[in-house]
């Protein structure tokens, strides 16, 4: 049934499916952080749906809040209605906001997607700012509707002006540390005040707290904190994307915690439907200058993936995941990075909390003095295949996708992080041989 299934799909699918292509399985059973495929493996889902699943597959109280609904026969879809469960979503989720944004905090369901409250979000910067620029950063993601698309990395559209995002280990400006985030800033302010520049006003700027697919990036905390500043003195409202580093994912509720900025929109999706689809966005009250209807859709907020929300957000916070994320992502990162040192193959080990980024260089190749090696997308490659036959799904990202990126569940214990941490390893050494 296994292979009859993976060759039917591979047959009728399109050209575009991607998980699908690195990863020959037929998940049939998983919970927690535990996968089962049709042919009876199991593996260990460092992927989480992309970092949706924050407390890993079938959590027993995102069964309970879904059941809950069903059985209460309250109507599955009513567009965008006020209902209880929706009323709760959004008292739960206001809770874990900044303080300063949720005193005066809009919400606006969305979605389904995360590529849909990005949208939303830049056409709502746009409308009320009656400006048309958008400023986001080089190795962004922010999704494939054609706004978002042209806000990512590779994206080319007029409106988007790149600017550069700081990086330790390939530092534009090949610096790094301190001196190459003030560079960044310096670049960022430089362009805002040059009239002359042809750059049309911006209209918002956008930035992930901690770039996911660009490779793991995390944003260093002062050079957010001069962002934030630099947006604020020009009146440019800050969005935050955090559709995957929302929920404790980077060892705070929200990644915009660590530097302790306030944005004026937030853009969540992923871990908040707690496995189900939800996206909404959250702003300050005086850039809600939609008319009725200006932003629709059909899709804003389904019960069942509010109810699942709410129950996930809940037990984050009631349980200290985030904290948990912390110490554990400190300590995966300090065990890779000690594998690292050993093995020139392994560039860099980076992250936050348990969004985790193993960069893979080829350390033979001729590089200027200084700088790091090239990526080795073939070894990356190699290794995520190594992973599977050890029972460990991992994802590759980064622009050259020679980044092996973790995701693991927040709930993940002490001997599933060892466990993970000894078939990656293994399996690094075994790729690179
Ligand atoms: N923004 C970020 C930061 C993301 O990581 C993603 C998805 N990986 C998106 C937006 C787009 O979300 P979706 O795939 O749900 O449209």
């Amino acid at each position: 049934a296994h292979l009859g299934i993976l060759r039917r799909q591979a047959s009728r699918e399109s050209a575009a499916r991607t998980y699908a292509r690195s990863l020959p399985i037929v998940p049939v059973r998983a919970r927690g952080v535990t996968i089962e495929g049709a042919d009876g493996r199991r593996y260990l889902d460092c992927l989480s749906g992309a970092g949706t699943l924050a407390l890993g597959h079938n959590h027993p109280v995102v069964l309970e809040a879904i059941r809950k609904v069903l059985d209460s026969g309250a109507p599955l879809h009513v567009l965008d209605l006020a209902t209880p469960v929706k009323d709760a979503f959004t008292t739960e989720l206001f809770a874990t906001l900044p303080p300063a944004l949720a005193a005066r905090a809009r919400i606006q369901f969305c979605g389904p997607a995360g590529t849909d409250a990005v949208e939303a979000a830049l056409t709502l910067t746009r409308t009320a700012t009656g400006r048309s620029g958008v400023l986001a950063f080089t190795g962004a993601y922010h999704g494939m509707t054609a706004g978002a698309l042209a806000a990512s990395g590779g994206g080319r559209e007029g409106r988007v002006t790149r600017l550069p995002f700081p990086q330790e280990y390939r530092c534009p400006f090949g610096v790094g540390g301190e001196q190459g985030a003030e560079l960044a800033a310096r670049w960022t302010e430089s362009l805002l005040d040059d009239t002359k520049s042809g750059v049309p006003e911006a209209s918002c700027l956008l930035v992930e707290p901690v770039q996911g697919e660009g490779g793991v990036n995390p944003a260093p905390d002062a050079w957010l904190r001069r962002i934030r500043k630099l947006t604020e003195d020009r009146s440019i409202p800050l969005i935050a994307d955090e559709v995957q580093t929302g929920v404790g994912r980077t060892g705070r509720f929200w990644g915009v915690d660590h530097s302790g900025i306030v944005p004026d929109v937030m853009v969540l999706s992923k871990a908040i439907g707690g496995s189900l689809p939800l996206a909404v966005l959250v702003y300050r009250d005086d850039l809600d200058v939609w008319r009725p209807g200006a932003h629709a859709g059909t899709f804003r907020g389904n019960q069942l993936a509010m109810a699942a929300g709410a129950a996930t957000l809940a037990h984050v916070r009631e349980n200290g995941l985030a904290d948990r994320a912390d110490t554990l992502g400190a300590r995966m990162l300090g065990r890779l990075r000690e594998f690292a040192a050993g093995h020139p193959f392994v560039g860099d080990v980076r992250g936050r909390g348990l969004m985790i980024g193993v960069e893979l260089v080829d350390p033979a190749a001729d590089t200027p003095a200084g700088t790091p090696p090239p990526p080795a997308p073939r070894i990356a490659t190699a290794v995520q295949r190594a992973c599977l036959d050890r029972g460990l799904i991992v994802e590759l990202g980064g622009r050259r996708s020679a980044v092996v990126r973790l995701l693991p569940p927040l709930t993940l214990t002490d001997e599933q992080a060892d466990a993970v941490l000894d078939r990656l390893t293994d399996a690094l050494a075994a790729a690179a041989r």
